[in-house]
């Protein structure tokens, strides 16, 4: 905590891991001193960086870049780049750190990264975004690479931003390669990009339900978030025969009694994508109800998928959920969950499964696009699917090998840490003290 003041959200990702950890390393022989947790909480490297920019006004507009490039021990830094006006250090430093987990959790070799701005692409025009992202890239090319650092999208950053990084990138650096993640399908990009973190999610709940012999089919869904990851959760549920409730943005939810079908689904993906307005619009288009400044979590559902943002689900939240049935809470976001929230997931005993497994399905295919990029091929869209499908198999099946209690309750929560932490720690003991 003296080391990084200010940082409240890296804290809280450390102290969640080391607690489900530490006694676990304290139990191997082969982590005694070797501080090996001292070491993986610190990033390799940090690179803070100003962005000036003109907006359309012809005024000068400035701000301020990150790259965390915190574990190289497995594969290049791998992580997303958000731009939001939230992002500071410690959001990237946690987001970075859980990233350690994730990709190492995914069985591909991807170290772990994570940069953005505190730019908001909220309210400007294409120009302007596309003005921020040269200037962005100008300063970030010289520290990525394809073999060295490859960022991705998140929040804020998504096809429109990849494309303007790419294009600065491409021009500055002389090189088409695959430095970037999220690429246009027709430039490089993966088939099942955009839908792999909210399809892979699904996957992972059905994992999850089918230790219990049984499935998504005929729930009942409440999401918050209505951006790439809500969106395509909602839709693989609907494809499922799942009802799904809820969908929120960042000025409050709607709630959809009939369930939120495909007609209703593609009216969301425009309104969000291309007109980039607000979720209450969809209240007033199919006459349901909104709650301005609310989150979906008192409404009475089978499974919450939480697919905003971080903390955005608190121990009031997480009693309300249990004492109203639900069966599983699935983090489609990062950290979205309060460490009390998640305390009373354990105690009730209901699943509750961390972004750091249910969501990899994301960086998983950018780990296949990675691989489809240096063999200049393209994968079919079924057989990226299939792949996916399999990696979130295989988390899950790392998750039940360290998280599985004496009464067959299953801790996905200390299952993802403890394999996560494995083949990293073991990796970077194989590699000396660097
Ligand atoms: P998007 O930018 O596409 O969507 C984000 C959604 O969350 C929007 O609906 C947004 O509302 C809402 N939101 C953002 N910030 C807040 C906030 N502070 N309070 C309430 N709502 C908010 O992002 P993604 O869908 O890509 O990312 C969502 C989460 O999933 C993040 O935690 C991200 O790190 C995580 N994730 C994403 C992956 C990916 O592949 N995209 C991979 C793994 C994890 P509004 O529309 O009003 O802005």
């Amino acid at each position: 905590k003296k080391k990084n003041p200010g940082e409240p959200e890296f804290l809280q990702a450390v102290e969640e891991v080391a607690t489900s950890i530490i006694s676990f390393i304290e139990s191997e022989p082969r982590y005694k001193n070797t501080k090996i947790l001292e070491r993986m909480v610190e990033p390799e490297r940090v690179i803070i960086f100003r962005v000036p920019w003109l907006d359309d006004k012809g005024e000068v507009q400035v701000n301020r870049g990150f790259r965390v490039q915190m574990n190289s021990a497995i594969g290049p830094y791998k992580g997303g780049l958000r731009f939001h006006p939230s992002v500071t250090l410690s959001v990237l430093k946690f987001l970075a750190f859980e990233q350690i987990f994730k990709n190492s959790l995914t069985g591909l070799p991807m170290g772990a990264g994570k940069g953005g701005s505190d730019f908001d692409p909220k309210g400007k025009s294409d120009n302007e975004v596309m003005k921020f992202c040269q200037s962005f890239m100008t300063e970030l090319y010289r520290h990525v690479g394809e073999d060295t650092d490859i960022p991705a999208g998140d929040i804020g950053v998504g096809n429109r931003e990849i494309g303007f990084l790419f294009g600065q990138y491409k021009r500055i650096a002389g090189s088409f390669n695959g430095v970037l993640t999220g690429k246009g399908n027709e430039w490089g990009g993966s088939h099942i990009r955009p839908e792999a973190t909210g399809y892979g999610l699904i996957y992972f709940v059905d994992e999850i339900l089918k230790t219990k012999n049984e499935s998504i089919k005929g729930k009942t869904v409440i999401i918050s978030g209505s951006g790439n990851v809500a969106q395509y959760a909602a839709e693989k549920c609907i494809q499922n025969g799942a009802k799904v409730l809820t969908l929120s943005d960042s000025h409050g939810f709607v709630y959809d009694p009939n369930g939120i079908d495909n007609e209703k689904l593609a009216f969301i993906k425009h309104l969000k994508n291309d007109e980039h307005g607000s979720i209450k619009e969809y209240a007033t288009k199919f006459g349901c109800e909104y709650f301005e400044g609310e989150r979906p979590w008192r409404i009475k559902c089978d499974i919450a998928l939480p697919n905003a943002t971080q903390n955005e689900l608190n121990e009031e939240d997480a009693q309300l959920l249990v004492k109203n049935g639900c069966i599983c809470v699935a983090e489609g976001a990062n950290m979205p969950c309060t460490p009390e929230a998640v305390a009373i997931f354990l105690k009730a005993k209901i699943f509750y499964a961390p972004g750091k497994a249910a969501n990899a399905g994301g960086v998983a295919v950018s780990g296949l696009e990675m691989s489809q990029n240096s063999q200049r091929y393209s994968w079919t869209r079924a057989e990226v699917d299939m792949k996916l499908k399999s990696i979130m198999h295989e988390i899950h099946e790392q998750c039940m090998k360290y998280g599985k209690e004496a009464d067959g309750y299953i801790n996905y929560e200390r299952g993802a840490n403890i394999s996560g932490f494995v083949k990293v720690a073991d990796a970077m003991l194989a590699q000396g003290i660097v």
